[in-house]
């Protein structure tokens, strides 16, 4: 099916939506992004996906003035024109297009590119994956260190992510200086003596926006919180392992690096968060 996505203020089939090749997106991997999941027709986390993108724009100095409940309109729109029912909203700002290709930023005034699109994933509320857990090896996380902004510079994720698969394992983990910093798209967890061990906020990570729904839940279920980095001994040794991102929700991890965590199946504490999770995203989707 040819989508219908939007581009710069235009509703347009996907196969007439064109970008510059002067477009800094295109060129310097001057853009950033957003993923808004999509249950049951409507969106979850909607408002938290919003206040980063504007963060994102901010620590950038791209200028763009689209407003909070402009997005809202766009994002809805794009779901009733291509009858998205599960999946997400790609949404994605450059900083546009001077004409030529230039390490400066254009003048002020320069329009930014506006990207948006559906991906339709039915059934991404019921992934088997999750009843089975997933898999992960350890990188050296040789990204830079901005890691709180949310770009495009997405190549050294899909070549980690490449790598697991190219052992038969499903994602990796990133390791600096001995600790996990997180996942190649989603911020990681483990679970010891009850315990729910993650990597405190800072630039070294993404500031989950399913991070932070999961631990408030967590917390209002009674379950201990930790907020520190740990080691892939540790995580070895834990009791389970589980990652979180908007377009898996909470997922289970059974083994890192070849050895399995706990029991080699999902752990009762992913599997209750990602029953609250699901259920709560449904319940506050707008
Ligand atoms: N960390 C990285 C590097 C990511 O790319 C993502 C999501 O794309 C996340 C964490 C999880 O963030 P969120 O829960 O907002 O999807």
């Amino acid at each position: 099916m040819t989508r219908t996505v939007y581009l710069n203020g235009d509703y347009m089939p996907e196969t007439e939506a064109t970008v510059s090749i002067f477009d800094r997106g295109f060129v310097m991997g001057d853009a950033v992004y957003e993923v808004t999941c999509v249950l049951d027709g409507r969106l979850t986390e909607f408002d938290g996906h919003m206040a980063r993108l504007a963060r994102s724009l901010k620590e950038l100095e791209i200028p763009c003035d689209i407003s909070r409940d402009e997005w809202l309109e766009i994002h809805r729109k794009l779901i009733e024109l291509n009858g998205l029912q599960e999946g997400g909203i790609y949404l994605q700002i450059s900083r546009g297009d001077v004409g030529d290709r230039d390490f400066h930023y254009p003048p002020a005034g320069t329009p930014p590119t506006v990207v948006l699109y559906t991906q339709s994933r039915p059934g991404l509320s019921t992934d088997p994956k999750a009843d089975e857990g997933i898999k992960v090896i350890s990188v050296p996380d040789l990204r830079w260190h901005r890691r709180d902004i949310k770009t495009v510079q997405l190549l050294y994720a899909s070549m980690a992510k490449m790598a697991a698969e190219k052992e038969g394992k499903d994602d990796a983990w990133f390791v600096e200086d001995g600790f996990v910093t997180e996942g190649s798209s989603n911020n990681c967890y483990i679970v010891k003596n009850g315990k729910i061990i993650t990597r405190q906020l800072s630039n070294d990570i993404l500031h989950g926006i399913t991070r932070s729904s999961v631990l408030k839940m967590a917390q209002e279920a009674q379950m201990e919180i930790e907020e520190r980095p740990f080691t892939i001994a540790e995580a070895q040794a834990a009791d389970e392992a589980f990652f979180t991102s908007a377009s898996a929700f909470v997922m289970p991890i059974v083994e890192v690096d070849g050895v399995a965590v706990g029991s080699g199946k999902p752990g009762s504490v992913a599997k209750r968060l990602r029953e609250i999770y699901i259920s709560e995203s449904l319940k506050s989707a707008i």
